[in-house]
């Protein structure tokens, strides 16, 4: 929906100054106040427009994010943000001139609207997991101190079998009237809030507060493919809020354990393996200690050090897409230097065999050889 300019709204230029701007709103509202004008929804409107308006231009903090931003700059701000500089002036300037609530136009009291119940405050905590769990989820038990709604009122807040009385502020009426002059002046209690009751005799387990801290188990259901950082928003699972409002939430932030044997890298699994050079010539099966049971992987006759084998699909799971990640597996070949004689004879007739030399290798065989690295293979 467009909404109109507040400038527009009261008629008064974007510099206008403040006396001008307060002026201007107390002409309108004059004008359009609905006493002066019974059952006119026209003038309804636009007497609530322009008390909008000056909620935002007669407040300078609000005027000068308006003034940057327009109506984006005060999203959620107008109406429930009415402060108390800006609501007096309204006392100031509508409740002297007529017997006016304000509160009984805009339906809930903008009075109470000052001290609606907040809402109750986040709350954050680290959890560790290994590897393991990340990659297949767990659900984990965990122990938090937060404030709960008070187990022995409800978060009534008033002893249990007691009765709220009339307030005696306002005699149980909510507002208090009184007449001045040709007028009659109203205004929302401000002792038991416009409610017109009040707690005779409050709770003595939270004394009257509703709500009392304690410790909590709960438990958390980690989804496969977590990150280290990643964070957990569990809804409702933070504080309680005053008065019945709702509970604020709760931040799970994941960290994950140093492997000690694979790497993750997004959602892939890297890890090194090692076998000897004869396993790399003769080829090998190779159980790589994955997750849930083993991997077997063929490392096939041949295999060079520093050849990376790929399995796709197991890596793991993508918290958001679902799709999994691939295993990579380093081979890295071994030499053996503790040879016995025996097995030195071995290898020499192997030489033989190959006509290599064992004494010497001239610069022409160096240079064939240079060529048959790891990548030559695929
Ligand atoms: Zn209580
Ligand atoms: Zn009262």
């Amino acid at each position: 929906m467009n909404k109109i300019d507040y400038y527009d709204v009261l008629g008064v230029p974007r510099n206008a100054s403040p006396e001008e701007i307060k002026k201007a709103y107390r002409q309108m509202a004059l004008k359009h106040h609905p006493d002066r004008n019974p059952g006119d929804k026209g003038a309804e409107e636009r007497f609530k427009e322009a008390a909008e308006a000056y909620s935002v231009l007669g407040e300078p903090q609000n005027r000068s994010r308006y003034d940057q931003f327009g109506h984006q700059g005060l999203r959620g701000e107008t109406f429930s943000g009415f402060n108390s500089t800006v609501f007096e002036d309204f006392e100031d300037i509508l409740g002297n001139f007529f017997g006016f609530n304000f509160g009984d136009l805009f339906g809930a009291g903008t009075r109470q609207r000052r001290h609606q119940p907040q809402r109750g405050r986040d709350l954050a905590l680290e959890m560790e997991i290994t590897l393991e769990q990340a990659a297949a989820g767990v659900e984990k038990e965990i122990s938090l101190n937060r404030e709960e709604p008070c187990p022995v009122c409800q978060g009534t807040r008033m002893k249990p079998g007691s009765k709220k009385g009339a307030c005696l502020a306002c005699g149980g009426r909510g507002q208090v009237r009184h007449q001045q002059g040709f007028f009659i002046m109203a205004r929302t209690c401000s002792h038991c809030g416009g409610s017109g009751e009040i707690i005779t005799a409050p709770c003595e387990e939270c004394r009257g507060a509703g709500h009392i801290r304690r410790k909590n188990e709960l438990r958390v259901r980690v989804p496969a493919g977590v990150e280290d950082g990643s964070r957990l928003r569990i809804s409702n699972e933070g504080e309680a809020g005053e008065r019945g409002a709702s509970k604020g939430d709760l931040y799970v932030v994941i960290k994950v354990k140093k492997h000690d044997f694979f790497e993750r890298e997004e959602n892939h699994l890297i890890c090194d393996i090692s076998i000897s050079f004869v396993q790399a010539s003769l080829g090998v099966t190779v159980e790589i200690p994955l997750f849930e049971g083993g991997e077997k992987v063929r490392i096939p006759p041949g295999t060079q050090a520093g050849e990376v084998i790929r399995l796709k699909g197991r890596g793991l799971k993508d918290l958001e897409s679902r799709r999994l990640g691939d295993l990579f597996v380093k081979v890295h070949v071994q030499t053996p230097g503790d040879l016995s004689k025996d097995e030195k004879v071995l290898l020499r007739r192997l030489a033989e065999l190959r006509g290599e030399s064992l004494e010497f290798i001239d610069r022409e065989t160096v240079r064939k050889q240079k060529a048959r690295g790891p990548e030559s293979r695929h």
